[in-house]
């Protein structure tokens, strides 16, 4: 797939300019640009292709302030994420790509981390390693000790003994959406080398859709095989008598669909949710995706407070999410909603209301 094999949904968005996909955009409602929309970034793409100009370091400021979360394309009948990262594949080749980003593939590739920590989680997960499941962690989980062995305390109470790699690697998603693709296919093959493993659980949606899409492997998102095994009554839950509301991490809900489940295992502890305005396939991204954090973190907070904002309009007082980035990201964004509308919403993983409601 390229950036001209795209030239027939872009020339329908020409077309058509509905508009439509700008309803949710993350990045549109804070900065009020259309350049920024969906639209705005298929216009210029069209007129790369149609040669009118060359791609330029502008451009490359439009495309990559993107999360990539998906929600125009819920609102239009195209793929456009894909083609944006076609574009940014194109403008990687020609060296635009911002500099940090160029930076941050090359320190996964030196350390198989995104972060750049030589971290070793055998010695880290030395308790975890006997167990059936293989678990692979991610570069958001890797380095959060503390939080991982509570989940892995979680899932043992389940009847879950799961097993942590030696020296688990990157998966490679950051430097395919980055559009670094031949470096991305050399960190898959090192993923492969640390983890080799077809059927295996996961934490971050990021990794399960990846592992699953580019690499077809049976990954499972462990709130999926959890809802699988509260659903046939092999695990019983506590009545936590709470209303929260739920973020849909957009990997997990949109792009995978995973939205129900992690509702049913709220429901089944009996908390009661109270949707956001964007819920579900309509859901708002945190502002984390996309490669955001590394070079637009005030954009990103930004969007994380917008997201709170619409926590803090439910009038519950607990955020519930399943994704590692999404729960640091609206963590901040709590603390600055908080400032500003003087309401402050708790953000809270769905294992740590799992952990209450099991004995
Ligand atoms: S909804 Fe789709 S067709 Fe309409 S303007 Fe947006 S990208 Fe173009
Ligand atoms: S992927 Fe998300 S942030 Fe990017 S243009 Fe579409 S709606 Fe906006």
């Amino acid at each position: 797939m390229s950036v001209e094999e795209h030239r027939k949904d872009i020339e329908t968005c020409f077309g058509t300019s509905c508009n439509f996909c700008e309803r949710n955009c993350p990045v549109y409602r804070i900065l009020r640009v259309k350049t920024y929309t969906c639209r705005g970034k298929n216009r210029a793409m069209l007129g790369m292709i149609d040669g009118h100009y060359d791609a330029t370091e502008r451009m490359a400021d439009v495309v990559y302030t993107c999360t990539l979360c998906g929600a125009c394309d819920v609102h239009c009948s195209m793929d456009n994420t894909d083609g944006f990262i076609e574009l940014r594949k194109e403008l990687v080749n020609k060296g635009l790509a911002r500099p940090e980003y160029k930076d941050a593939v090359e320190r996964i590739e030196e350390t198989g981390d995104v972060y750049g920590r030589n971290i070793d989680t055998s010695r880290l997960f030395e308790d975890a390693n006997d167990g059936e499941i293989p678990m692979y962690l991610g570069c958001q989980y890797k380095g959060n000790k503390n939080e991982v062995l509570d989940i892995i305390k979680v899932l043992a109470k389940m009847g879950i003994k799961v097993k942590i790699a030696d020296d688990e690697s990157c998966c490679g998603y950051i430097a395919h959406v980055l559009g670094y693709d031949d470096e991305a296919a050399d960190i898959v093959d090192k993923f492969k080398e640390a983890f080799p493993h077809e059927n295996f659980l996961t934490l971050c949606p990021s990794c399960t859709m990846f592992t699953q899409e580019a690499m077809a492997l049976n990954s499972v998102h462990t709130v999926k095989h959890v809802h699988d095994l509260v659903k046939s009554g092999k695990v019983k839950l506590k009545n936590l008598d709470m209303d929260v509301t739920y973020h849909d991490p957009c990997d997990l809900g949109r792009r995978m669909g995973i939205i129900e489940e992690p509702r049913e295992i709220l429901r089944a502890m009996g908390v009661r949710i109270h949707e956001m305005e964007n819920h579900g396939y309509f859901s708002m991204c945190c502002g984390a995706g996309g490669g955001m954090l590394i070079t637009d973190p005030e954009l990103v907070e930004d969007m994380a407070k917008q997201r709170m904002k619409q926590a803090i309009d439910t009038g519950v007082d607990i955020l519930v999410t399943a994704c590692p980035t999404c729960e640091s990201t609206l963590l901040t964004g709590s603390m600055l909603a908080r400032k500003e509308y003087k309401k402050r919403v708790k953000v809270m993983s769905i294992w740590e209301l799992l952990d209450e409601a099991l004995d």
